[in-house]
């Protein structure tokens, strides 16, 4: 945050504002400036509520202290070696801590987003769980209920990790223990994020990506630990087979989902832990920082893929993490095709992916758009993929066709297709003429 206010990426909001849709149309517009915004007032909670903080290229740029154009080399080059995150004795986490019937989730600014959700959703809460085979940890971001004072509704599919592990500790009739963290370091948040394979603790992501250990406290009620810099922590436990109506909820894709509502389980809270001057995170469903966050792992898996089959300089998965635009620097004909097969290989969820010439901005969707107009040759530019496997929720993801685009100028035409240019544009600074 502080780096972000030094950037001028951060607005302070003043005037007091209602949790319940009011939170999330501010939070939209601040985000449409290429902003963070921070509360201030949030009725009837004293926490401080933060989003938008990894709301564009130029922000993740600032966390990794390099240039947008870099930050997926960045998040390659960091992950290759994984650091073990360790455990110190306290953290600013601790400095107020309340259990059993202290408990009150309501004491939370918890953002009710959409018109058709059922209610409030904690949408930034990194949560931690451990196999019981084995006892390693998983993290995952979890979408979050708000039911009672001290109940929360969790949505756990068992093609993901925590499902499994869920599973696991049902079939011996035990509860699963439980830890959420919100307001966390934004690298907890994108590794949390990361799909990685079973038993691979995503902290050691995180402390790849921070290139340092992740100190870890601690639960004062279960055997769990969470990052001791976190804003506020919730413990519980998953009791086995409980199950209550959870959604529809409007996610990533902008769709409700799912309809009609899933039995889903619940988490008993048993104890808060925050710091004493709180700050909450919320994350907007399908906004721009959701989209970032899902990206960027995304567009590194992409990356290191394309890479091997020719020169790429950028991936973008954003604004929508089914459509990807590549940009290369081209040398023969046709490996535009081999780039998009390379990409929808490694990624299944992709529906479409344009290729561009090194010269275009695959970060501006204006850019790519300029691209397909005047670079490309519909018919013979495009890769057809029938019946292939997409996003499992995606209604058309049994039979899902897959589109390449060749958007690259053809290599013997490249002076019918070079961009004009302004010669000194770059470097004038409109301030020295107004
Ligand atoms: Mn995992």
């Amino acid at each position: 945050m502080e780096a972000l206010r030094r950037a001028d990426k951060l607005l302070l909001v003043n005037k007091e504002v209602d949790p319940k849709f009011e939170l999330a149309g501010v939070m939209q517009s601040v985000e449409r400036l290429g902003k963070a915004s921070f509360f201030k007032k949030i009725k009837g909670s004293a926490f401080n509520v933060v989003n938008n903080i990894l709301g564009s290229r130029e922000m993740l740029a600032i966390l990794f202290a390099t240039t947008p154009e870099r930050v997926v080399n960045e998040w390659v080059e960091r992950t290759t070696k994984i650091i073990e995150p360790k455990l110190v004795s306290s953290g600013p986490v601790k400095e107020v801590t309340k259990k059993g019937t202290q408990v009150d989730l309501r004491d939370l600014p918890i953002a009710t987003h959409s018109s058709k959700d059922p209610g409030p959703y904690i949408t930034a809460g990194i949560v931690v769980a451990k196999d019981p085979d084995t006892g390693i940890r998983n993290v995952s971001i979890n979408r979050l209920h708000y039911r009672e004072k001290s109940k929360l509704g969790i949505r756990m599919l068992r093609t993901q990790h925590l499902g499994q592990i869920y599973e696991k500790y049902e079939k011996r009739g035990k509860p699963m223990e439980i830890a959420v963290a919100i307001g966390n370091h934004p690298f907890e948040v994108l590794a949390a994020a990361t799909t990685v394979a079973y038993g691979i603790d995503e902290f050691t992501i995180s402390s790849a990506l921070r290139r340092e250990p992740l100190e870890l406290a601690k639960c004062e009620t279960v055997s769990l630990e969470v990052p001791a810099m976190a804003e506020v922590v919730l413990e519980g436990e998953v009791p086995p087979e409980v199950r209550e109506p959870e959604g529809p909820f409007g996610d990533f894709m902008q769709f409700y989902n799912p309809i009609p509502a899933d039995q889903s389980p619940v988490i008993y809270v048993k104890a808060i832990s925050h710091r004493k001057d709180p700050i909450y995170q919320s994350i907007q469903p399908s906004h721009l920082e959701d989209m970032h966050l899902l990206a960027l792992p995304r567009e590194a898996r992409v990356y290191e893929a394309v890479s091997k089959v020719a020169e790429v300089k950028a991936v973008c998965l954003v604004p929508m993490i089914f459509a990807c635009a590549i940009s290369i620097q081209k040398h023969f004909e046709g490996e535009p095709k081999n780039v998009a097969a390379a990409a929808f290989g490694t990624y299944p969820w992709l529906k479409y992916c344009v290729v561009v010439d090194h010269d275009v901005n695959v970060f501006d969707v204006n850019d790519v758009w300029w691209a397909m107009a005047t670079r490309s040759n519909p018919k013979a530019g495009l890769l057809l993929i029938e019946n292939g496997r997409g996003f499992p929720r995606d209604p058309f993801h049994i039979h899902q066709s897959k589109v390449g685009i060749d958007a690259t100028a053809p290599l013997n035409q490249w002076e019918h297709f070079e961009r004009k240019e302004i010669p000194g544009a770059a470097s004038i600074r409109l301030e020295d003429y107004l």
